[in-house]
Order: structure tokens, then sequence, then C-alpha cells
């Protein structure tokens, strides 16, 4: 990845922090988002300084189109025109439906699906005019693999999130950009913690592997997804799971 420029939404935990990290490793430059807390943007930040790729964090909010489109201004200024971009940024607001405060729908499908839209939409023509790019958003395997009780929110924005993936890729595969997801299962990151405990052994027995994923094997894929190896790869859902929907 050496000289690539990747803008990541959500890196300052979990898996866009391991995906900063392990583009960074790999000699691409990279930008991160965060939404508020700017000890653990710094924090990366530090982990980061002795890495080969160049790394810079801003904090903005998904949610906001005038702020995505000032994002991927400011990292063009800064880094260069992009050559990927990691649609990671994602919440939880766990419920049944029965249950459900409108405000954690709505806050779920805006962070999520439109955050989703935001960034693709200010960063695209860009690359249209590249005539080169790679996007890789991070689904999820409840996105439609899969149903989990209590994230009806979660669920819908994350199915929605593929068919935005499948619909977008066929739109601008003549111009050489490839538009993928990833479906990450069940992985040891803030959002597996904010799971009830009782709900959480549950569903770690039912992993085939037998135990949570790494955000460093989520990020693995990425990489994969943005590198010159997946040049052929559009359109698809890579399952990072440990055989969950399998
Ligand atoms: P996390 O909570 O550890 O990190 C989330 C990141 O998103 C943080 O950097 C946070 O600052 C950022 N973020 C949240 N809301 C934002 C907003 N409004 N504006 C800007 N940034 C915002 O989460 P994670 O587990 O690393 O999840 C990352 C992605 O992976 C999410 O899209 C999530 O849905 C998906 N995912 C996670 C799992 C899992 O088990 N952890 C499984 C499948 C999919």
């Amino acid at each position: 990845m050496s000289g690539k420029r990747v803008l990541v939404t959500g890196g300052s935990r979990g898996i866009g922090r391991a995906t900063v990290l392990a583009l960074a490793r790999s000699g691409a430059d990279v930008a991160f988002t965060y939404s508020s807390n700017q000890a653990s943007a710094a924090e990366v930040l530090a982990a980061a300084e002795e890495l080969e790729g160049r790394v810079i964090a801003m904090q903005a909010d998904v949610v906001s189109y005038e702020q995505a489109k000032q994002v991927v201004g400011d990292v063009q200024n800064e880094l260069g025109d992009l050559d990927g971009l990691v649609l990671n940024a994602g919440i939880t607001r766990d419920g049944v439906l029965a249950m459900m405060p409108e405000e954690n729908w709505d806050s779920v499908v805006a962070t999520n699906l439109k955050g989703v839209f935001n960034y693709a939409r200010a960063a695209i023509y860009s690359m249209i005019r590249q005539h080169a790019g790679r996007v890789v958003c991070v689904s999820s395997v409840s996105g439609g693999l899969m149903g989990v009780a209590g994230q009806t929110n979660y669920g819908a924005t994350k199915a929605a999130q593929i068919g935005f993936v499948k619909s977008l890729s066929k739109e601008v595969a003549a111009y050489g950009i490839t538009v993928n997801a990833v479906a990450p299962g069940f992985i040891e990151t803030d959002i597996w913690q904010s799971i009830p405990a009782a709900k959480r052994a549950g569903l770690l027995k039912s992993i085939p592997q037998g135990r949570l994923g790494q955000p460093e094997e989520v990020a693995a894929a990425i990489c994969f997804l943005l590198s010159e190896d997946a040049s052929y790869i559009t359109g698809s859902v890579i399952e990072i799971d440990g055989g969950l929907c399998a």
C-alpha cells in the first residue's frame, strides 16, 4: 500500500483503529475521523508514530454531509487525492423492537446509513475523475446474513449498506473503482462489550471457531480489498466471522 492515500471513518477505536495502523504499517498515508474522544484519537496517532505511512486525525460527525465534504477536501489538501475510502464508523443501540425508543432507531440509521452516503458521496467524484479508487464498507453478519434479536435497527442499516455497496459497485465499475463490504461476526471491541454479559455467553457458543474475532483480523481483509490484489473483486461481501454464518 506504499504511497496510497486512504480515509477511514471512525478510526479511533476497534476495527477502524486496527485498519488505520495496518494501512500505515504497509506504507499508506491515512486520515481517520472520530466522533469525540480526542484522547483515543491521540493514542492512535502515538501508536502510528514509528510506522511507515503518515497518519492524521480529524474530529467530525459522520451524520453531517457538510462535515464530510469538509473532511474529504481537507484530506485531499493534506495528503493528496484519495485512493481508498473505508466506511467504518458505526454504532449500536440494541433493544427489542417492542421497547425501542424512536431515537434509537433514528440515531443508528443516521450514523450507520447516512454516514455511509455522506462519505461515499463526498469522495466518489474525485475517484471517478482519477479513474481509480477502492471503497470498503464495514457492514456486519447482522446485515441480512443472520438475524440478531435486539438489533432490528442495526441489522436494517447493515443490510442496507450491502445494498448500497452492490448498487454503487455497478455505477462506478467502468471508472476502475471497486466497492466492497466486509461482514464481521463478533469482534472483540467496545461494541461487543456493550452487549449484556448473559447474551454474550450465548453468542460466543454459536461461533464454530469458539472465539471472538480480533479487530486486526478484520483490518487484514479490509487492507486486501484496498490493495491491487483485489482488482477483480467488486460488489462482494467477505464474511469474517469464524464460521458463524457458514
Ligand atoms: P467501536 O465502537 O470500537 O468504534 C466505532 C468508531 O466509530 C469509533 O472510532 C467512533 O469514534 C466512530 N464513530 C461512532 N459514531 C460516529 C459518528 N457519529 N461520527 C464519526 N465517527 C463515529 O466499534 P467497532 O466494533 O470497531 O465497529 C466498527 C464498525 O464495525 C462499525 O460499523 C460496526 O457496526 C462494525 N461491526 C462491528 C462488529 C463487532 O463485533 N465489533 C461486528 C460487525 C460489524
